[in-house]
């Protein structure tokens, strides 16, 4: 049996449509939000209830819905915003489909009232049907107040979507707090259940827009946040992104603007990681608040109904420039900047709370501060009589001498080696203390790569080749990648269905062990077989590389030997952090140690 065609009544075309928008309150609140701001709006103020399901409340400062367009508004395609294709092409508004209001409308109780400058206020209120619509005066200052109430009242199915209030709310809480990142100069003002959760003041000095990044995501980002500033043709990035200690196990602390929407794309996550993927584990991620200006004739904008996602029209020039600008900020990061390297790394669940970063040396009698008429007299114990003897003979040391001019250094002058792990040095600030394995690292990996690319990699052949038992497998990776493993500064050949013959390495792993880098050269190869780009690969290798002839722990080295160390890390880039983005130093200041020692008090 054919079924007859019908036109859908509008009602029944707008809650389909209303499913592509509309999933749960929070999606009502963005496509508001974003009228609003599009309105001018300086000043929002949200009612929430029930998580949004009972009452949401957008009231706003912008320039007001005039009385004859009021009911008009409602109506599906109905918009103040673009007339034609050609607008489309260069919108500057977030708004520009006219369905949000009607599809609102469809699936709740919807009140719009609105005022335009020194005019009286209207109002016009729909249940479901906005044939039904009625206008009539109301008193309201100038703006626009949207009351949608008992959202999905009239599809229950949808309703069975909703989740608790508190989660639904979580996601209201997260829409506006990414809208918030991006229009400083609005001031927002957020309740629950009558309750105030939140106030965004308008943020236009820098300490005070750094205010609202640490209200929104955290004091400890605020603390790592590292600024960035950078322009080329066509394009500007600026923002704030996190040093690479303060990494997250999920890449829940990530917003991205492209001409002032908030967007998730492939093309600039792929960007953001690529900067990073030197500094940060694999499996953790970066933190960023990033803005992206674009020529709006370089990007569409109108790929998905929910406009999350954008497409450029130069994709590459736009992932590079992403890159590089992140990359140069990165690299940046040296000894004695603003931030340290050794703020604590964020982990899991401090969103919203702020936490004072905790540093890990705080051990000990500080945390126990004296009280009342407690008084703590620490024992002097007599030093024995062959220290005494040696602290003389320092102390001349140090008065006849002239002070190492080394201590002026940022890393200092190194004192001595602490079991066979650490570094001890001294500077003007204090004590400072280095992972000499993990700032090794780091050295030969920056060397490495920048060897790399002159395409210096000196290579040495060995007197007696080294032979390896290999899988067949491995032995046909290594052929088939035998130019990358040339560019590396090995020369590998096959021997036999399962063996190979190393006949040259670099000169900088003369001394490393080459048998246990081969292998995990080769599985990474392997698993990374159809890999995006090979020269992430290549400096995973490097990194490889790095790590196998860095010197290992337990290796004494002597005073000139560290002293050269800490000289290579601070003309090294990144060498604040390992390859795998833990710190490598640390300074302890004279007031820290003081501290400890409870000394000036
Ligand atoms: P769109 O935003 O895509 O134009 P909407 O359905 O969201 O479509 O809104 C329809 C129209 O109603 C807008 O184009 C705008 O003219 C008007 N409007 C909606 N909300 C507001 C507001 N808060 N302030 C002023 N005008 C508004
Ligand atoms: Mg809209």
């Amino acid at each position: 049996m054919t079924s007859r065609i019908q036109k859908l009544t509008p009602l029944v075309a707008n809650q389909i449509a209303a499913g592509e928008v509309i999933e749960r309150p929070s999606s009502i609140i963005k496509e508001l939000l974003e009228n609003s701001l599009d309105a001018g709006a300086t000043k929002i103020e949200f009612d929430i209830e029930q998580g949004g399901m009972r009452l949401i409340r957008v009231r706003d400062s912008g320039s007001g819905i005039h009385p004859d367009d009021l009911v008009l508004a409602l109506s599906r395609h109905a918009t103040s915003k673009i007339q034609n294709m050609d607008d489309l092409e260069k919108i500057m508004t977030l708004g520009f489909r006219g369905e949000a209001l009607a599809s609102i409308a469809s699936v709740s109780r919807l009140t719009l009232s609105s005022a335009v400058e020194s005019q009286s206020g209207w109002q016009v209120s729909v249940h479901g049907n906005e044939q039904s619509a009625q206008l009539e005066p109301a008193a309201h200052p100038q703006g626009t107040t949207v009351e949608v109430r008992d959202l999905f009242f009239n599809t229950p199915a949808r309703r069975k979507f909703l989740r608790t209030e508190k989660t639904e709310f979580d996601h209201i809480d997260e829409v506006i707090k990414r809208v918030a990142l991006c229009h400083f100069h609005v001031n927002f003002t957020v309740k629950h259940n009558e309750k105030l959760i939140r106030q965004y003041r308008a943020a236009t000095s820098e300490a005070e827009k750094i205010q609202r990044l640490s209200d929104a995501c955290g004091v400890p980002f605020a603390d790592n946040a590292l600024k960035i500033e950078a322009q080329a043709t066509g394009l500007r990035l600026w923002g704030w992104i996190a040093s690479p200690t303060f990494s997250r196990s999920q890449p829940d602390l990530q917003y991205f603007y492209v001409n002032g929407r908030t967007v998730k794309d492939k093309v600039v996550s792929h960007a953001v990681r690529h900067a990073y993927h030197d500094v940060m584990y694999q499996d953790r991620h970066p933190a960023f608040v990033l803005f992206l200006e674009i020529d709006p004739s370089q990007v569409d904008v109108n790929v998905h109904p929910a406009k999350h996602e954008v497409r450029f029209r130069e994709s590459r020039l736009v992932h590079d420039f992403i890159c590089r600008s992140l990359q140069e900020v990165l690299a940046d990061i040296r000894p004695g900047q603003s931030v340290p390297p050794t703020a604590i790394s964020a982990t899991q669940s401090e969103r919203q709370q702020p936490i004072e970063p905790v540093r890990e040396y705080t051990r000990g009698p500080t945390s126990q501060k004296p009280s009342g008429n407690y008084h703590v007299t620490p024992r002097q114990t007599p030093l024995p009589l062959k220290m005494q003897e040696q602290m003389v003979v320092y102390n001349q040391l140090h008065t006849e001498q002239e002070v190492p001019k080394e201590i002026a250094c940022e890393l200092g002058y190194a004192l001595a080696q602490l079991q066979g792990i650490y570094i001890l040095a001294e500077n003007t600030n204090g004590l400072v203390l280095v992972d000499m394995h993990a700032a090794h690292e780091r050295v030969l990996y920056e060397q490495l790569k920048k060897s790399f690319q002159d395409q210096a990699l000196i290579s040495q052949p060995l007197l007696v080749p080294l032979t390896m038992q290999l899988s067949e497998r491995e032995v046909n990776c290594v052929e088939q990648y035998a130019n990358v493993f040339e560019s590396l500064g090995l020369k590998i050949t096959r021997m036999s269905q399962d063996s190979i013959a190393i006949r040259e390495v670099p000169e900088l792993l003369r001394e490393g062990n080459i048998d246990p880098l081969i292998r995990d050269m080769i599985a990474d190869l392997i698993e990374h077989e159809q890999s995006v780009r090979l020269d992430e690969r290549i400096h995973h290798i490097l990194g490889t590389m790095a790590c196998h002839s860095a010197v290992r722990s337990q290796r004494k080295l002597t005073v000139p030997e560290m002293n050269a160390l800490l000289r290579a890390m601070e003309k090294t880039d990144h060498s604040g952090q390992c390859n795998h983005g833990r710190p490598t130093w640390m300074q302890l200041s004279m007031q820290e140690l003081d501290k400890l020692f409870l000394r000036g008090r």
